[in-house]
């Protein structure tokens, strides 16, 4: 069967490399000889343990994490993580925060319930569409971490260098960057992210956390299930973990690994981001939103500054097989998420697209 796929933008859930979809549906009703599919079969099973262990060591290898980080594959989403940090990394109660959008916003409020949340920098002022300057930030001497979302999805902005944060634990969401490009976790205390943008299917939340990091001392009243360290005695089997989402996960690893690892899958966004961005800065009729030096490789919002046309623009794309555009609800204009498995194709195609609607209408 031929299957009629869109070019599809969406910042999440997202686009996932066809290849894996295939291989998935390929084994959907057999696995490997288990007779079964993966979404049917226990967790304790020896072949889903090695669905799992296999899962780990490729994402170790792709990212180069450390042996004295653990990798944990929990659920709750990214959301969940805005509380499971400050319950887990709040010994003292005090946390600083630079608050870059709506995601950083909303850890910021969540870490409020628990402590002392300070926020250290913020780009509000104008309305998120840059980064602000993090190399001297008033962090409080007894701050136990400091937080950053390093990739804005709604905003498109991204840190191109990490904040300065003074000795401090960093805490990072990754959500919408994952696997884009290689990083360095040795600078992290936490990276997380939930996977449903650039890694598989929504239900999977990967956090890397610094052993040290994770201990019994949690904050009075930490449910069991929101223990780092239960779920890291426990390699991610606690309970039963979202079997199926991170078998798609392990999947992903496997192609980027395939097409080179991080270092190349950087190099392709780059080249994506570059077609866009540049006819971006070309058009008349189009604009990027975002401060050139903090552009996302990820996320490329624009606007063409009438609400009318944006909406035609939208709704025109789609009908051209170009769906998901529609800026988010809270910003107007568009978007065009590019994670990792859009084909640079699909970009090229977009900015001919673009550049007829600009004709046709500037
Ligand atoms: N953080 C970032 C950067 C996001 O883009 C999102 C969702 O889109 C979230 C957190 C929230 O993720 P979740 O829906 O998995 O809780």
């Amino acid at each position: 069967k031929e299957y009629n796929r869109v070019y599809n933008f969406s910042a999440g859930p997202a686009v996932l490399p066809e290849e894996v979809l295939k291989e998935a549906a390929s084994e959907m009703l057999d696995y490997e000889g288990s007779g079964m599919s993966v979404m049917e079969m226990s967790h304790r099973s020896k072949v889903y343990d090695k669905i799992i262990k296999d899962a780990e060591a490729d994402l170790r290898e792709l990212m180069n994490i450390p042996d004295n980080y653990k990798v944990l594959f929990l659920q709750g989403g990214a959301s969940q993580q805005f509380a499971m940090i400050p319950m887990n990394l709040m010994k003292n109660r005090k946390a600083a925060y630079i608050v870059t959008g709506q995601w950083a916003k909303k850890a910021f409020q969540e870490a409020k319930i628990y402590g002392e949340a300070v926020e250290v920098a913020s780009s509000a002022d104008k309305t998120f569409s840059y980064i602000p300057d993090c190399s001297d930030l008033p962090i409080p001497e007894d701050a136990d971490y400091v937080y950053i979302c390093e990739n804005n999805t709604i905003y498109g902005t991204k840190f191109k260098t990490l904040p300065d944060t003074k000795g401090h634990t960093l805490v990072a969401d990754v959500s919408s960057c994952f696997l884009s490009e290689p990083v360095d976790v040795t600078k992290y205390g936490v990276i997380y992210g939930g996977v449903q943008k650039n890694v598989g299917p929504a239900g999977v939340v990967i956090v890397i956390i610094r052993e040290d990091l994770i201990t019994e001392d949690t904050l009075p009243g930490t449910p069991t299930m929101l223990k780092y360290k239960i779920h890291a005695d426990a390699d991610s089997l606690y309970n039963t973990p979202p079997a199926y989402g991170i078998y798609i996960c392990g999947k992903v690893f496997k192609w980027l690994k395939k097409m080179g690892g991080l270092s190349a899958i950087k190099e392709s966004n780059e080249k994506k981001a570059k077609v866009l961005y540049d006819f971006l800065d070309e058009s008349a009729l189009f604009k990027g939103t975002v401060r050139k030096e903090d552009r996302s490789l990820m996320n490329v919002p624009f606007v063409t500054g009438s609400e009318e046309l944006d909406a035609k623009f939208v709704k025109e794309a789609a009908d051209a097989g170009f769906v998901n555009l529609k800026g988010h609800r809270t910003v107007g204009g568009m978007r065009a998420s590019i994670y990792n498995a859009m084909p640079i194709e699909g970009v090229e195609k977009l900015v001919a697209f673009m550049r007829e609607f600009e004709k046709e209408n500037g």
